[in-house]
């Protein structure tokens, strides 16, 4: 038999055949071999970065694709914008922007599904990324669609020849498009979340955490080169009371304002984070001692000054208490510079809020030599509360309540003070100076009301005598008006 006569013999044709079907199935197996890879590898990158590289190596590498381009959708516009591309297409195109429907790109990105052109001069629609590049013969774009078919940008594929692509293509590159378009949807989930916990929900300054990593990184960086930085640590003064007088919501107001003051008054390199619940902390880099000291003081003033709220017929003024820190003078190490910071903090509130303080202050009301502090002392710490100068008792309003009392007036013998009770002239009250736990029968007195006079819903105004305990209350009116 020769050669012609076994071509046209069926045994031929089911051969041949057989042979394409193998070349097939090689084809199908090499693909999904790809398709598993692809998706492996993109399940472990959570960050756009890093899938921005591994696409390329992708795309160059295993599928030996040169020329391609990544375009996602610019939700804030509308528009596709390249995302990722070969190097020639990038360095040509990358201002190059379509609106949804526009070109070939704009037209998938809107209808979601592939366009293949084997010869595009002979399309209109292809707009050559709007003449940026020319040297394209056939051209396949698929939509990057998310799980739930949101369509999230484009993949397009160019060849310099036409007629370079099977129709078959077209799902494979759908199924690669889709492995892309999820994981680009998972990392920016992920990147989301991450700039979530960098920022706090309320004030939207940094967070603690973040605060923390950037201390550390001042920290490495002039262990290594030398230099200095400072912390200011800060905490809004009485701040319970105004919570617990105008409630939670006005609490929250007060923060984003104090939060908006700080952000807005410091310099630019400066990393202003809520530490706590009314609590900040301000990383100054490059700054001494005396410069943040400054700084801190511009922001209790401006504090002092813009933050007043009006409630009702009331203003009521915000104090903060800072302290200052810095590296190398108050530690070696970022604790030990933030637990300084912590600890002049606390001898300003000592010593009587709304101040800043850089070293430990002396005057026998400081914090760290707390065991030394007489009763006494300790008795004019507690009661120097309330905002706006006011000090404030405790008045025992029935069998359990202690209500707060912001004294206004005092005299050798009585008080003049506002009070949120509904409290009875002619009554004998007993009062007690605010102490943490311990409350010594000294500080304790009682009034009789000689005044009152409602001024605002629950609120009273009243004048009071000394009924009894004259030694208690003469040694609270001896430190409330020294
Ligand atoms: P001091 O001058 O000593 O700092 O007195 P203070 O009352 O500010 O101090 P304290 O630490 O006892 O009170 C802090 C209060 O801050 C307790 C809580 O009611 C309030 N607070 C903490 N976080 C929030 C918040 O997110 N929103 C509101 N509204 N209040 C908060
Ligand atoms: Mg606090
Ligand atoms: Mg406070």
């Amino acid at each position: 038999m020769d050669v012609e006569n076994l071509k046209s013999g069926n045994d031929y044709h089911l051969f041949v055949s057989a042979q394409e079907e193998s070349e097939a199935l090689k084809e199908r197996f090499f693909e999904l071999y790809i398709l598993y890879t692809l998706s492996k590898n993109f399940n472990l990158s959570l960050q756009l970065s890093d899938l921005f590289g591994k696409t390329i190596s992708f795309l160059k590498d295993s599928l030996k694709i040169d020329d391609f381009c990544f375009m996602l959708i610019d939700e804030k516009c509308n528009e596709l914008k390249i995302w990722n591309a070969n190097d020639v297409t990038y360095e040509a195109a990358k201002d190059v922007t379509f609106k949804l429907g526009e070109g070939i790109s704009g037209i998938v990105a809107q209808k979601g599904e592939a366009v293949l052109i084997q010869d595009v001069s002979k399309d209109d629609r292809f707009l050559y990324y709007k003449g940026k590049v020319s040297d394209i013969g056939s051209f396949m774009s698929v939509p990057l669609k998310l799980s739930d078919n949101k369509i999230i940008g484009v993949l397009n594929i160019h060849k310099k020849e036409i007629n370079a692509f099977r129709e078959t293509d077209k799902y494979f590159f759908n199924a690669i498009a889709e492995n892309v378009a999820n994981a680009i949807g998972r990392a920016r989930i992920y990147e989301d979340v991450q700039k979530e916990s960098m920022f706090d929900y309320l004030t939207r300054l940094h967070t603690r955490k973040y605060f923390i990593e950037s201390a550390y990184r001042e920290h490495s960086k002039v262990e290594r080169y030398g230099g200095i930085f400072s912390i200011i640590m800060i905490d809004i003064d009485h701040f319970k009371y105004f919570n617990d007088t105008y409630g939670h919501l006005l609490g929250d107001e007060v923060l984003k304002k104090v939060a908006f003051l700080l952000e807005a008054n410091v310099r630019q390199g400066d990393v202003v984070s809520r530490y706590g619940g009314e609590e900040f902390i301000i990383l100054l880099p490059e700054t001494d001692k005396d410069g943040a000291t400054l700084s801190a003081q511009k922001l209790r003033t401006m504090v002092e000054k813009e933050v007043i709220l009006e409630v009702g017929n009331r203003s009521e003024k915000i104090a903060i208490t800072a302290g200052v820190a810095s590296y190398p003078e108050d530690g070696q190490t970022v604790a030990e510079i933030i637990a300084m910071a912590d600890k002049f903090l606390y001898c300003g509130k000592e010593s009587g809020r709304n101040r800043v303080v850089n070293r430990v202050v002396d005057n026998g009301l400081s914090a760290i030599d707390e065991k030394r502090l007489s009763n006494r002392y300790r008795m004019a710490l507690k009661i120097a509360r309330g905002v706006n100068q006011l000090q404030s008792i405790e008045i025992k309003v029935d069998d359990k309540i202690w209500k707060m009392c912001a004294v206004k007036d005092i005299s050798k013998t009585g008080f003049k003070g506002e009070i949120e009770s509904d409290i009875k002239i002619d009554t004998i009250y007993t009062c007690r100076v605010v102490l943490d736990s311990d409350i010594h029968i000294r500080n304790i007195f009682s009034i009789k009301v000689v005044h009152i006079k409602k001024f605002h819903d629950n609120r009273y105004q009243i004048g009071a005598e000394i009924a009894d305990g004259q030694d208690g209350w003469k040694s609270l009116f001896t430190l409330l008006s020294h």
